[in-house]
């Protein structure tokens, strides 16, 4: 903890609980925009990180608790050197095989709209990314990504 009650290296911190509706998809996605303008970030990186959360968070929606309604935490930190940091977690249904999973095309729901491709989508929209998960414990999906402040 520094001096400011905050985690080493972080300089601002924002943390959101929801439930799982799909109508929060929108919100969490306007909360990291207004959180991450404190970096000065570009449009263009404007638009990678909202859509990066958005395929986050409607994973968590879709696939965490397809049956049910759960709650997402939504953890956003800037840390030092410019870094954003998204974490997203969910206490859902978990994800047996995380290396399967990342892989592009990979889908569990190949007979509804999903194309496999959000994972893929986070990885390449952001500079790092990292998916921790347990089955029936739920799965944590954190984000990085540094924003050059020429925004
Ligand atoms: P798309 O994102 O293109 O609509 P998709 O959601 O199936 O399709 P990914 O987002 O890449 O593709 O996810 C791959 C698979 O990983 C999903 O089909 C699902 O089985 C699993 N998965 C992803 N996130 C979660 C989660 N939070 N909880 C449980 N399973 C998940
Ligand atoms: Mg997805």
């Amino acid at each position: 903890m520094n001096k400011r009650g905050l985690a080493a290296n972080t300089q601002n911190e924002l943390k959101l609980s929801f439930p799982s509706l799909s109508v929060n998809e929108s919100i969490a996605r306007s909360a990291v925009a207004v959180f991450c303008a404190q970096l000065n970030p570009t449009v263009h990186e404007l638009a990678d990180v909202k859509c990066a959360v958005s395929e986050a968070v409607t994973n968590c929606i879709v696939h965490a608790y397809r049956d049910c309604i759960g709650i997402i935490t939504l953890n956003l930190r800037i840390c030092t050197g410019g870094w954003l940091r998204i974490e997203i977690r969910d206490r859902g249904c978990g994800i047996p095989d995380v290396a399967a999973a990342r892989v592009p095309l990979y889908t569990t729901d190949p007979e509804g709209e999903r194309s496999g491709m959000g994972f893929a989508v986070m990885e390449s929209f952001t500079d790092r990314m990292r998916v921790k998960s347990k089955v029936g414990a739920g799965t944590t999906v954190t984000l990085f990504k540094r924003l050059d402040g020429r925004g």
